[in-house]
């Protein structure tokens, strides 16, 4: 059976057992919190888990590597919504160890997208209309860095109210241990890990 039709079975028998019933829950955040987590499958499970989180209790936003590539692009529009809209009144910026996002090449992705049949003459017409494919495609060689970064842009960002707290953490991606790198309550930064 292929991926989706097995993935429908599953689900009429969900469906059918009555199993979302335990997940029962409304759209506003039981503990008040908007996180942005790394998309790793690792993380699927663990990272609720290892933050005690349960259905209902966060925001979750995920994407690769835990980043905002832009102020203004759909991460922060989601964590602005989170805010305003869903009572979500403090965010927390988690990213992790072994991320397939620390030293990712972009040249390499697109090497990869060429070999599937994206041709070298799209990647050049793309270039020219000014998309900085390298800078987009890029990921970041320090976790810590990288999260200091991102919650500097949320913080510093003018449509956020200054009184949010916004957290920064890196996970351990197999015993879910979290270090943190920013407290936002305090400003105080961690010894670098
Ligand atoms: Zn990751």
């Amino acid at each position: 059976m292929d991926r989706l039709n097995t993935l429908l079975e599953h689900n009429r028998a969900f469906v059918e057992n009555r199993e979302y019933e335990q997940y029962k829950t409304d759209k506003f955040p039981g503990k008040g919190l908007a996180v942005l987590a790394c998309m790793d499958a690792r993380l699927v499970e663990l990272l609720p888990k290892a933050m005690g989180l349960k259905n209902g209790d966060a925001k979750l936003i995920k994407n690769a590597g835990a980043l905002i590539t832009h102020p203004w692009g759909s991460v922060m529009r989601s964590l602005i919504m989170a805010v305003y809209e869903l009572r979500a009144d403090e965010i927390c910026v988690v990213a992790h160890r072994d991320c397939g996002m620390r030293a990712v090449d972009p040249q390499r992705v697109l090497e990869h997208a060429m070999e599937r049949g994206v041709s070298e003459d799209t990647i050049a017409t793309l270039r020219a209309a000014g998309i900085d494919l390298d800078g987009w495609l890029k990921g970041f060689d320090n976790v810590s860095d990288s999260v200091r970064h991102t919650v500097q842009t949320i913080r510093n960002h003018p449509l956020l109210p200054k009184d949010v707290p916004v957290h920064g953490m890196v996970i351990h991606p197999s015993t879910g241990r979290l270090e943190v790198v920013i407290n936002g309550y305090g400003d105080e930064e961690a010894p670098a890990a």
